[in-house]
């Protein structure tokens, strides 16, 4: 099967929930699920947490203010976002934004999963905590996990269905929204990335 074909069949299952309150949301509200965007075939790939209300009027991920920051830090490596792949754990918006629940991350990851089966990427970069936990978590790197603001800018190595795999946990760049003073600490991060590129 192509991965065109398999990411559809992702695209299928997310739009086939009905039983979590985000998705009973999403059809409500007549939103988007997002389901990530790029290269099916890219060496990088980006794990955000979960849609806001543009990127779940769009159906595209990071096409909002966090998009903005996310563009400027790849710019900034010279990293075109046709080259990579962008998606999040939690494929439907929480309700104004709130931080995912536990359940509807377990729910929503079976599709995260089959996104990393698909690509294959060599290099998983995680955008803000509920990412970085549950992949640290779920390949094999739980003991190195800690909190974000001690292990930010670090590579792990871990395997993937057997294939050597980088995953580089940083800030979520929202930060920088809230704070512009992060941008800074942010480029460090992804000029350390650039060299694993
Ligand atoms: N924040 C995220 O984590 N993902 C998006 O797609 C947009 C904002």
């Amino acid at each position: 099967m192509s991965k065109v074909v398999e990411m559809k069949k992702v695209e299928k299952g997310v739009i086939g929930l009905k039983k979590s309150a985000i998705c009973k949301e999403r059809i409500l509200n007549k939103a988007l699920p997002v389901i990530g965007e790029g290269n099916l075939n890219a060496k990088i790939l980006f794990i955000g947490e979960a849609p806001g209300k543009k990127e779940s009027e769009t159906g595209k991920p990071f096409c909002g203010a966090s998009g903005k920051v996310l563009d400027e830090l790849l710019g900034y490596i010279k990293l075109d976002r046709e080259k990579v792949y962008v998606t999040n754990i939690v494929k439907d918006r929480p309700p104004k934004n709130r931080d995912p629940k536990p359940e509807e991350i377990e729910m929503y990851s079976l599709f995260l999963d089959k996104q990393i089966e698909i690509i294959k990427p060599k290099i998983i970069v995680t955008l803000g905590r509920f990412s970085m936990e549950y992949i640290m978590n779920r390949y094999g790197l739980s003991q190195e996990r800690d909190v974000i603001s001690k292990i930010h800018g670090k590579v792990f190595n871990t395997k993937i269905c057997k294939q050597k795999v980088i995953v580089a946990p940083l800030y979520h760049p929202a930060v920088a929204i809230y704070n512009r003073n992060k941008i800074g600490e942010l480029k460090k991060d992804f000029r350390k990335l650039s060299k694993y590129i």
